[in-house]
């Protein structure tokens, strides 16, 4: 039988207590699976993956994508302490369900993608699903986007081979990046990234994860 949302929350939830020996807590802030209740993943799966589409894992969303683990998208959400004032950059809009998700915490969401074809179903779907304060790119997020910067936040869904310094230098004093780095298809680790008021950087390792590569070439048609 497919799982509805709450089953969803429900799972999420227990994964985070299973993997709390890593992150450091028992559960994430009340807000981010607030906004995870709120977003309907469904309508970000393709048609034949709707009996999935609230199951506590990644799926295919074509061209070789993935929308990602919804504990995931949960854990990264709330590891960037997001405020109604928060800019935020993503990078791999994908399906632009984590873009939703931040949205709803955030004043604005920038979001690059790299593949246009993924890119404009996204901005078609955000804009029908009425969420307004979201604008998406086709780009590459190697480079970030440098007309809105700098970020309070920066998210990257995909895994880098190393932390692009275009996105270190566009996140403002203050800010926080999370990013899974390491190689494709190998052990990559998710890192938060921060940046003091005197723009020192600390990075924290987080947890071991799985990403699509964040692909090193300029955006393409698919
Ligand atoms: N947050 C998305 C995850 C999508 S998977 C979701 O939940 O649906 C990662 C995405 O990163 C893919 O859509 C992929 O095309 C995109 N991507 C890969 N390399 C990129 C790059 N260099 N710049 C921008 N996007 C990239």
């Amino acid at each position: 039988m497919s799982k509805n949302i709450k089953e969803m929350i429900a799972d999420i939830e227990g994964e985070v207590l299973l993997t709390r020996g890593f992150i450091g807590k028992d559960q994430l802030s009340a807000k981010v699976m607030a906004a995870m209740a709120t977003v309907p993943r469904d309508k970000f799966v393709p048609p034949e993956l709707q009996a999935l589409a609230f199951s506590n894992g990644p799926l295919m969303i074509g061209h070789g994508q993935t929308i990602s683990q919804p504990y995931i998208v949960a854990l990264m959400t709330d590891l960037l302490e997001l405020t109604k004032e928060s800019t935020v950059l993503e990078i791999g809009t994908g399906s632009g369900y984590q873009t939703a998700v931040l949205s709803l915490l955030a004043k604005k969401v920038y979001s690059v993608e790299l593949i246009s074809a993924l890119a404009e179903a996204a901005k078609e779907r955000l804009q029908n699903l009425n969420f307004t304060n979201i604008e998406t790119h086709i780009g590459n997020g190697y480079e970030g986007w440098l007309e809105h910067a700098p970020y309070d936040a920066i998210i990257v869904t995909a895994a880098a081979a190393y932390i692009p310094p275009a996105l270190t230098e566009q996140l403002k004093s203050g800010g926080k990046m999370v990013i899974p780095v390491g190689l494709p298809n190998m052990y990559q680790e998710l890192l938060l990234i921060t940046k003091d008021q005197q723009n020192t950087i600390t990075t924290r390792s987080i947890l071991g994860v799985a990403f699509v590569p964040l692909v090193q070439q300029a955006p393409m048609d698919a």
